[in-house]
């Protein structure tokens, strides 16, 4: 159930908002709703609603085709969990870090709080792009990634090697403290967050030099991809363990790959099937013939038949993209172009006025001898009148 409000009206940006208003605009209402931080009984609709509007207007492909077509311009690949997935881990520095500081992340670096025990690291995304041939065909590849690790130094503690993180006096190493206020309408708790300590629960008295203290140290790692055979735009692969790497003793993050298909030039892809445009003479197309039509397959020999319309849709079984999952291929459409000649010579010229009196002699007439269509047009006018 996707949400039928306009993306623009959502976000409260005006239609010709620039790529940076509109990330702005999304940070501000997913900091404002994000489930785990708003507690009202909406948020979460809320939220998803921002973040389906922010992954449509984002995205300039799809932006483009919301603003000519509006929802119905949006596939109905896009759903709403997906959406709200991507949108948690949505890109590297940017967006990752607002979040993690929501989520806390790892401490240190989100400068958020930190949770008890060690904690797992963040889940991390990469946008690959591949061309369409590439998606037909599966594609192995290695991408760099850059993630956060332990310092080596330090073993990620962030304390100078030979020291170690002092437990915070102030809250006991909890992270947080509870003041009680009173007031004229009763004693109130409150629990802030410790400000010795920031929420680590400790305190580095002397950093490690190589990490300043964060514990952490960024380190771009070669990842292999395995890109499957007919990988659609959008779908996402799962690397375990390749995201960030989490506090000692916790288990690192997930990669998450996902997966764009650029557009080609020559096929539109719809589901499995690729539609492919094919001119052909208009002599061709009354006489009929063989023409090569490129797939992504290669060149395939197919046979027109004579009296072939303009318009009319062959179909190349089997020559579109493979399933995804499954074995089965999707077809390629071959739409005929037929191509009224625009220079003819002088010999052409006299052969097509030789053919349009023969032609004025059989093919404009009706079946069975009849008035031709334009006779028929001509004296419906005239009885009209
Ligand atoms: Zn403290
Ligand atoms: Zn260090």
């Amino acid at each position: 159930m996707s949400t039928t409000r306009d993306y623009y009206e959502i976000l409260g940006i005006s239609k010709d908002a620039t790529e940076s208003e509109i990330k702005k605009a999304y940070r501000k209402l997913a900091m404002q709703y994000h489930p785990d931080k708003n507690k009202e009984a909406d948020a979460e609709g809320k939220f998803k609603e921002i973040s389906e509007a922010y992954a449509v207007l984002s995205d300039t492909e799809k932006r483009e085709q919301y603003d000519r077509f509006g929802h119905a311009g949006i596939d109905g690949r896009y759903s709403q969990e997906d959406i709200f997935r991507n949108a948690d881990f949505g890109g590297f520095e940017d967006l990752g870090d607002i979040l993690g500081g929501i989520f806390g992340g790892f401490g240190g670096f989100g400068g958020g709080q930190r949770r008890q025990g060690p904690s797992r690291g963040s889940d991390l995304r990469y946008d690959l792009t591949v061309t369409l041939e590439q998606a037909a065909q599966g594609v192995d590849t290695t991408i760099n990634v850059p993630r956060a690790e332990n310092c080596e130094s330090c073993g990620g503690t962030g304390a100078k090697a030979g020291t170690k993180p002092k437990r915070c006096p102030t809250c006991q190493g909890a992270g947080q403290v509870t003041h009680a206020r009173n007031t004229p309408f009763g004693r109130f708790m409150s629990t802030t967050t410790c400000n010795s300590c920031h929420g680590q629960g400790e305190i580095i008295e002397d950093p490690c030099p190589a990490c300043k203290g964060t514990g952490k140290i960024k380190k771009v790692r070669k990842i292999s991809v395995k890109v499957p055979k007919g990988a659609d735009n959008g779908i996402r692969l799962k690397i375990r363990g390749e995201g960030e790497e989490g506090s000692p003793g916790a288990p690192s993050g997930d990669l998450y790959v996902v997966i764009h298909v650029e557009p080609h030039d020559k096929f539109q892809r719809v589901g499995d099937d690729i539609l492919y445009e094919q001119p052909i003479s208009f002599s061709m197309a009354a006489l009929g013939g063989d023409v090569m039509v490129p797939t992504l397959h290669g060149n395939v020999k197919m046979s027109i038949k004579p009296g072939t319309q303009t318009h009319s849709i062959l179909r190349l079984k089997g020559k579109g993209m493979p399933h995804l999952h499954g074995n089965s291929q999707g077809d390629q459409l071959v739409r005929i172009i037929v191509k009224t000649p625009t220079k003819l010579t002088g010999e052409q010229k006299e052969l097509l006025k030789k053919f349009q009196i023969l032609e004025g002699g059989s093919d404009m007439k009706g079946p069975k001898g009849g008035k031709g269509i334009f006779e028929k047009m001509k004296s419906a006018f005239e009885t009209g009148m």
